[in-house]
């Protein structure tokens, strides 16, 4: 097995990994550090909750302990998509980097443009940038690009997903030919290919293959639901989460709760307040102070409910988290294993509860394909009044107008006897009417908008990543117990 020694680390980086307590490198780090500190380019297909982070930060440290920064001119630069995950990989490098002196700069959004100003003119080893903030740097004629002798780009598939691959183009012929390229996606979609065979040159290409099939320490079910009346659906929908997470009793210490649409964050969260459950919103609309803030207590554990959308949480590493609730089913099938990748961290178990309305159910199938096996069913727990369980197959040509999935019955159609034998709850009244920020809303006609700018491409193909994947094998460190398979496209 690969030791963190064996790697030609910085002694003084190989200190702060000893002292952050990792025993072994992971797959993509024992894969990506060796071409990484040799100069080569890389190209890491792996997600978060795999050590990728460190897999690049550590290499960087260890090649940027020599030399010394110029004014406006940083000499490595790290591009996120978001800038929650900037600033967690801002502090990665904080506790990797504690005993080298370097400096660095985190360059997000939300934050004032004269502090990050002040650190790039006394010069930056390391610059952390979401790819819109950085431009602006650099239009304002305060940044100068040539001198950045290394550049990661992280996440680059949710980069794609948000837009931003024109923006990571541009910024990739600001910066100097020779420079050395590190590249991390958790999936290959084509667009992504094109980058990286324009961006980066004979590549080490380290493979760990997706989370698909889940972390095996995490307990997944579905609750079918199906409001009793249509204009009741979204305040029933609060009622079964609640239920569900009083069913838990403790054993539901924390919980993400994941929403689709932002205003469903919010309209969640003051709920679950309202209803004397700790609850905070975090989504893109929020002023990133509070963001920040919201983040903190929650891994602090003074924050006991984060009600989230995707593109807020993605990639944050919050360890200990016991309980993942999905309100939605996600509409990308891919956002599922993220969300739900947010527990059952560490070796630790987890627990997730999704919620599935008869307008989700075919992206319920989507995500079982992608996970290639079924979620289990849970029955309603201890749901009393307004969560209606879905008794009897119910029409869905008007509930839905999408073709229905072919290959699969519907998950109704195979609703288990004892979900069907529960005779439907009978309806109440708004029981939390009250949640001012509610707008009536008609299922109908509303389309369900993600948080996020949706991709411009279908990401069918997405999961096919090419070439073998490195598995954990026997590699695998306590701290994950993710399932890895070797596997070829096609
Ligand atoms: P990342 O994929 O970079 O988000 O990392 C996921 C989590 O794994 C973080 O909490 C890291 O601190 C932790 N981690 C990274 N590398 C190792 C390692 N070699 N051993 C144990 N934990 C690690």
């Amino acid at each position: 097995m690969t030791k963190f020694s064996d790697l030609n680390l910085h002694p003084k980086v190989l200190k702060a990994v000893e002292e952050a307590g990792y025993e072994s490198p992971t797959p993509i780090q024992a894969g990506a550090i060796p071409p990484a500190l040799e100069g080569r380019d890389v190209l890491g297909i792996a997600q978060t909750g795999t050590g990728k982070t460190a897999s690049f930060t550590l290499p960087m440290i260890t090649k940027l302990a020599r030399g010394r920064a110029r004014a406006r001119m940083p000499r490595s630069l790290v591009l996120c998509p978001t800038r929650e995950l900037a600033a967690q990989v801002a502090e990665n490098f904080d506790s990797y980097a504690k005993h080298v002196r370097l400096t660095k700069a985190l360059l997000i959004g939300g934050v004032s443009f004269k502090e990050q100003d002040m650190l790039i003119d006394r010069g930056v080893d390391v610059l952390i940038a979401t790819p819109g903030r950085l431009l602006d740097h650099f239009e304002r004629g305060k940044l100068l690009l040539t001198g950045v002798q290394i550049m990661v780009v992280d996440e680059a598939d949710r980069m794609l997903d948000m837009g931003f691959i024109p923006d990571i183009e541009r910024i990739f012929s600001l910066t100097p030919f020779t420079r050395q390229t590190l590249f991390f996606s958790a999936t290959m979609a084509p667009e992504i290919e094109r980058i990286t065979n324009t961006f980066l040159s004979d590549p080490a290409r380290i493979e760990v293959a997706r989370q698909a099939t889940t972390s095996e320490t995490i307990t997944q079910s579905v609750i079918m639901f199906k409001a009793s009346r249509k204009d009741r659906e979204s305040s029933e929908k609060r009622k079964l989460l609640r239920d569900v997470i009083e069913s838990e009793g403790e054993k539901c210490r924390n919980a993400i709760i994941f929403c689709n649409r932002k205003v469903d964050v919010d309209i969640t969260a003051k709920s679950m307040k309202k209803y004397g459950l700790d609850a905070a919103p975090i989504h893109g609309d929020l002023e990133q102070s509070q963001r920040m803030k919201t983040l903190e207590s929650f891994r602090d554990g003074s924050l006991r409910f984060l009600v989230a959308s995707d593109v807020a949480a993605r990639g944050l590493d919050i360890p200990n988290v016991s309980h993942v609730f999905n309100f939605d089913v996600p509409s990308h099938a891919e956002d599922y294993v993220h969300r739900i990748g947010r527990t059952g961290r560490a070796g630790k178990k987890g627990t997730t509860i999704m919620i599935c309305t008869p307008r989700d159910e075919r992206n319920l199938a989507d995500v079982e394909r992608l996970l290639k096996t079924e979620i289990p069913y849970q029955d309603i727990p201890g749901a009393t009044k307004g969560a209606a369980p879905v008794a009897e197959p119910v029409e869905t040509a008007k509930a839905d107008p999408k073709p229905q999935d072919e290959k699969k019955p519907s998950r109704r159609s195979r609703s288990r006897t004892s979900s069907a034998s529960k005779s439907s709850e009978p309806a109440v009244s708004d029981v939390d009417a009250e949640v001012k920020t509610e707008k009536p809303r008609s299922t109908k006609t509303e389309k369900p908008k993600n948080d996020k700018p949706q991709a411009k491409e279908k990401h069918a193909d997405k999961h096919s990543n090419k070439g073998q994947s490195v598995g954990m094998g026997d590699h695998l460190p306590s701290f994950i117990a993710l399932s890895f398979e070797s596997r070829r496209s096609g």
